[in-house]
Formats: structure tokens, C-alpha cells, sequence
């Protein structure tokens, strides 16, 4: 039989590998300007014409290309970004698959002109559908400039196959966007069609935020900022009240590149959940720092979606991250800010590597609860300052340094609390009243505390001077027994024999005229209350000694235990629920209770 196999020709090659890369305008746009970056450009600028359709130029003063590079640049694998395959593990750059140009100039006509610093004459490259047409040397500027004409001149297909301008240039801004946003610290200018329509400095990122979406955006900003070991974020999502019907502004950057991902994009969801309506979303603007080795970016051929090797974590600490921020700019009220300055609280936490979990200052003999001890120093407000001062604020962050910490203590309004309904503690400040169910705000405070204790591995525990004994029926103690491992980790160090269940030591925040109580919930809940989708059997018991140990609704409190628990639960990671997803507080803003009168 005859051999039928060929080797396809170069440009037939290029053409086919350019229709993943290079399906628009806009997707040109962004490989060129992601190689100005990779190029250590520190200025860029963009020119189209026609949405991209005639012309787009790209202009950066990065470290440009020596004559051979510029030839080779356009072959197809050939990078300067990795060179083997345990590179791949360890990306840095934007590029690195070595297609681009190869792409580019397989389907437009291409003029290249780059030089070195330092070196005395450029190089100019004409290239049109994979062929050279000229090289040569040219009087030029240090760095590189790329200028795309004619896109798909030799696939009417496909040139036919773009939308209207409008559309076209739609895609190209939103490139832009992305790219402009991973990189604050690099000037760009955008010019369409001969006039200029972006010019921007280099800047934080909150700066280049408001640059590009317009100084209105500053007022809808709230900063979010986390560091664990596996995950750093920082970055700005968008108050609730300005969610969107349309899709907003969603942008999750990881190690500085714009990705898409529905799956973090619905932990963002969730943090919001129950605060905008079903219908509309949240804007974020998220950086996520990773270890480069813990993702896959290699997925997609355009490089925008990624894979996570702890994808699981990454989402659980996002929401987190995300909903503290939510709750930390809802609770301002309650400290009584000015308004603008709310939204520069102090609390970019920087957490000390060696205690990088949930960041709130426990001392686990602490129990306010308890009545049998007054002379602790909890009920002292002093100790309740230092406590508010150990919470995961910074106080040498300078990021924020218009409002003092001390500022922010002093305006909590906590003498204000009073108790209604053996149930409710109710807090007045200036515009709104906070109603907070003391039941599940303390079940959010005991749940909080065990985690802590659980990632700093420092169970708190109350040895007893006598061992108390119970009795409970065999298929109560089973109970206990069948989860002894975590039970002694959580303070509740217990032996049985029959019916008698022997206790020496009981966890903190307890009272000791509630074990009895206490144990009974515990076994309860335990036996009926397993809830489901916890992340870990560690954040399950969690959840049951929260339930079993919380105050109950019904309790008379004292002043100082209102206080107590206002500032524990707004000192907490997600504040506004309780473990089991239920509203902790709500807020009647004065100008609700106007209405009402209307
Ligand atoms: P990749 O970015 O994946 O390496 P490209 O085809 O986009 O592949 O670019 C090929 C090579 O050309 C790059 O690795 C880089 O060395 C060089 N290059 C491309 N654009 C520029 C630029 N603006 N400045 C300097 N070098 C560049
Ligand atoms: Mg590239």
C-alpha cells in the first residue's frame, strides 16, 4: 500500500497551532502584552486601529532582542523562558509554550523592530504568514515594538468570522484590564484609533482600580487581605450593595496572572451568600499568591485556567478571607466610624509565620460564663482591650495608617448593651441598632476558639481537683467512648465503667455546675446532630462543643457578658453567622426605623 502520511508545511503548521492561540484581536492584544511584561517593561504602549482589526501596535522599553533572537522568535517552541520540562513547575513568567509570535505571524503581517540596551542598532523583522519578507538592521530605542496588521488576511473564515468593532473592542479592553490590573507598578497607554484613552502612572493596585473603573469605584472598596502557609491574598471586593445583575467585576489574579475560575468564583459567591440577591454578583479584585509548584498552568492553551494541587483549601480559605472582610466593613457601624474611613481599618493582618491559622487571641482559662470565678480579670475591661489589641490587627501596618488602632478602641460604643427578651443583646451607635442572639453569637465565639486551639494545637483543658462522676446509660457512654481521641483533644479527659462515667479534666469554657449539662448536649448532638459538609472531623466536633457549651437563649446576662460577647463576636472571622449558617446579628439602620413611621 501507499504511504499516505505527510508532514505538514511550516505556515500550515503555525496556522493550525494559531487557531487556539489566536482567535481574536484581543487575544493578540494580550500575548504581546504579556511578552512586554516577561521583557521587564516598566512602560507600554498600545495602539489599535479598528478594534484591532487594522492595526495593533504594542510598544515597550523592556530588554528587547539580540538579531538571531528576533529571528528565532517567530519559530514555533522557541522560548527563553524555560528550557526543560521541571521548568514547567516552576513558571514565573507569562509566557513560556514559545507560539505566540509563531501564531501571530503565521496568520497577519508582522513588523518587528527590537534593541538591546547598550547595543548600537535594532533589528527590523517583516514577517507575513510565516514568511520573511525582510530583515535588517535599523536606528532604534532600547526595547521592542510589535505592530499586527491585517489579522487572518489568509483565513477569510475567520476574518469573517469577527464581530463588530464594539464587540472586538470589548475583548480588547477587558485584556487590558486583566493585564493592567496584574501589573500595577507598570505604566501603560492605550491609544484607540489615533486618540488617547488610558494613561496610567504606575500605582498600587487600589490606585489602578480607580484609574480604570473611575473614582467613584474608591467608595465601593473593601480591602481583603489574608496569609496563610499555603495562600496569600490581597486585594478589594465590592461592598454587598453594589453587586451587579450583570456578571460585575471579577477578577482573581494567581501569581500576578488574570485566571478564570468558576469554582473560586462560587467561594466568593458563598462568602456573599444571603447578603445580595440570588440574582446578582459580587465584583472582586483578588490577588492569590501560591507556590508556583502547587499549580498546573499548562491546561489551556491560552493559559487563564489553572489547576490547583489544594484546590479544596484555597476555596475554604478564600470565603473566609472574603466573608471576614464582608463582616469587618458591616460591623463599622458598631465602632462608630467616619464613613470613608471605614474602609481603611487597620486590619491587613500580618500573622506571624508560626501562628498562621484563624488570627484571635485566646486565653483558653478565659470563661466569662462562669460565675463561680469573678475575681478573673475578664471582667475586667482593661484585659478586654488587650485582648481586642492581640486580635490580628497590625498595629505597625502603615498600610492604613490613616485611623489609629487606638482610635478604633476607643470608639466601640460598648456601654451602650442592653438585654431584651432574655435573648437579644441590643447595641446602639450612631445610625443603626445591632441586635445579636446571644446564643448563636456564642456558639460562633466557642466555635472560633476550638479551631484556634485545634491549628495551634493547644487544647485548653480544666483539670479537676476531684474527678466527677455521672451516671449515663451504656449507649450514652458508647458515645463518648467512640469518640474519645478528639473529645480528650478538646479538653474532656474521661474514663467509664458501666454506667459511671468518671471525668478529670473538662475543656475550657465550661462551668463546672453546667458539666453535667454540658456532657448531656454533648452526647446529644453527637448521636444526632453530626452536621453534614464539615471540612473535617476537627471542624465537626467543633461545631457540636459550640452548640453544647454555648449560653443558651433564655439566660439572663449581666452588662459585662453583653459586652463580653458584642466585642468577642465581632472580633471573630465570620461574624455575621453562626456555625451552623444561621444569622448571628442583625442591623436596624435608624433610617429603617424612620420608615417605619411614614
Ligand atoms: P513565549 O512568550 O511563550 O516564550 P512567544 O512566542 O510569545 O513565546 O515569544 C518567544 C520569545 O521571544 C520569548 O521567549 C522572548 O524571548 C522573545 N520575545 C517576545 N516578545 C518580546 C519582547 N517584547 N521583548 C523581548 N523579547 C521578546
Ligand atoms: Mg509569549
Amino acid at each position: 500500500m501507499k504511504d499516505i502520511i505527510n508532514i505538514l508545511p511550516k505556515n500550515v503548521a503555525n496556522q493550525i497551532a494559531a487557531g487556539e492561540v489566536v482567535q481574536r484581536p484581543a487575544s493578540v492584544v494580550k500575548e504581546l502584552l504579556e511578552n512586554s511584561i516577561d521583557a521587564g517593561a516598566s512602560e507600554i504602549t498600545i495602539q489599535i486601529k479598528d478594534a484591532g482589526k487594522t492595526l495593533i501596535q504594542i510598544i515597550d522599553n523592556g530588554k528587547g532582542m539580540s538579531k538571531k533572537d528576533a529571528l528565532l522568535c517567530f519559530e514555533r517552541h522557541t522560548t527563553s523562558k524555560i528550557s526543560k520540562a521541571t521548568d514547567l513547575f516552576n513558571i514565573s513568567t507569562k509566557g513560556f509554550r514559545g507560539e505566540a509570535l509563531a501564531s501571530i505571524a503565521a496568520v497577519s503581517h508582522v513588523s518587528l523592530i527590537t534593541k538591546q540596551p547598550g547595543i548600537e542598532l535594532g533589528s527590523n523583522i517583516d514577517i507575513q504568514g510565516s514568511e520573511i519578507k525582510s530583515s535588517r538592521s535599523v536606528v532604534s530605542e532600547a526595547g521592542t515594538t510589535i505592530s499586527v496588521k491585517n489579522l487572518f488576511f489568509n483565513i477569510p473564515a475567520r476574518r469573517n468570522f469577527l464581530k463588530s468593532d464594539n464587540v472586538e473592542f470589548r475583548h480588547i479592553a477587558n485584556e487590558f484590564f486583566r493585564v493592567s490590573l496584574s501589573h500595577p507598578e507598570i505604566k501603560f497607554i492605550f491609544i484607540n484609533n489615533g486618540s488617547e484613552i488610558y494613561n496610567l502612572t504606575n500605582s498600587s493596585f487600589k490606585k489602578r482600580i480607580i484609574n480604570l473603573f473611575g473614582s467613584k469605584t474608591q467608595e465601593k472598596l473593601v480591602p481583603v487581605s489574608e496569609e496563610t502557609e499555603i495562600l496569600k491574598i490581597n486585594g478589594f471586593i465590592f461592598k454587598p450593595e453594589y453587586a451587579k445583575k450583570t456578571r460585575g467585576e471579577q477578577y482573581f489574579f494567581v501569581n500576578n496572572r488574570y485566571i478564570k475560575s468558576p469554582y473560586l468564583n462560587h467561594a466568593i459567591n458563598s462568602a456573599f451568600e444571603g447578603l445580595i440577591d440570588l440574582k446578582h454578583n459580587p465584583s472582586y479584585f483578588l490577588n492569590l499568591e501560591v507556590d508556583p509548584s502547587t499549580i498546573d498552568i499548562n491546561i489551556h492553551p491560552t493559559k487563564t485556567e489553572i489547576k490547583f494541587e489544594d484546590e479544596h483549601s484555597i476555596y475554604a480559605i478564600l470565603r473566609a478571607a472574603v466573608k471576614h472582610s464582608i463582616g469587618q466593613y458591616s460591623i463599622s457601624p458598631v465602632l462608630d466610624f467616619e464613613r470613608d474611613k471605614s474602609l481603611d481599618i487597620p486590619y491587613n493582618y500580618k500573622k506571624d509565620k508560626t501562628n498562621s491559622s484563624v488570627g484571635i487571641d485566646i486565653d483558653l482559662n478565659y470563661n466569662p460564663f462562669d460565675h463561680s470565678s469573678k475575681k478573673k480579670d475578664y471582667v475586667n475591661l482593661d484585659s478586654f482591650d488587650k485582648k481586642i489589641e492581640s486580635l490580628e490587627f497590625s498595629s505597625e501596618s502603615n498600610n492604613f495608617s490613616e485611623i489609629d488602632f487606638k482610635e478604633l478602641k476607643s470608639n466601640i460604643s460598648i456601654e451602650s448593651t442592653i438585654q431584651i427578651d432574655k435573648k437579644y443583646i441590643v447595641n446602639k451607635n450612631k445610625s443603626s441598632l445591632i441586635i445579636v442572639n446571644q446564643q448563636r453569637a456564642h456558639q460562633r465565639i466557642i466555635y472560633e476558639k476550638f479551631l484556634q486551639s485545634i491549628t495551634l494545637n493547644n487544647y485548653g483543658s480544666q483539670k479537676l481537683l476531684h474527678p466527677v462522676e455521672f451516671d449515663f446509660s451504656p449507649e450514652e457512654i458508647s458515645v463518648l467512648n467512640s469518640n474519645k481521641t478528639i473529645l480528650n483533644q478538646f479538653g474532656l479527659i474521661f474514663k467509664s465503667k458501666n454506667n459511671q462515667l468518671t471525668i478529670s479534666s473538662m475543656p475550657a469554657y465550661v462551668e463546672i455546675e453546667n458539666l453535667k449539662n454540658s456532657i448531656e448536649d454533648l452526647i446529644f448532638n453527637l448521636q444526632n446532630e453530626i452536621p453534614k459538609n464539615s471540612f473535617s472531623e476537627s471542624d465537626l466536633i467543633s461545631k457540636v462543643m459550640a452548640k453544647s457549651l454555648s449560653i443558651k437563649n433564655g439566660t439572663i446576662l449581666d452588662l459585662k457578658e453583653q459586652q463580653y460577647l458584642m466585642n468577642a463576636l465581632f472580633a471573630c472571622k465570620e461574624s455575621m453567622i453562626c456555625p451552623f449558617n444561621k444569622k448571628t446579628y442583625v442591623k436596624l439602620e435608624y433610617s429603617q426605623i424612620d420608615n417605619m413611621f411614614k
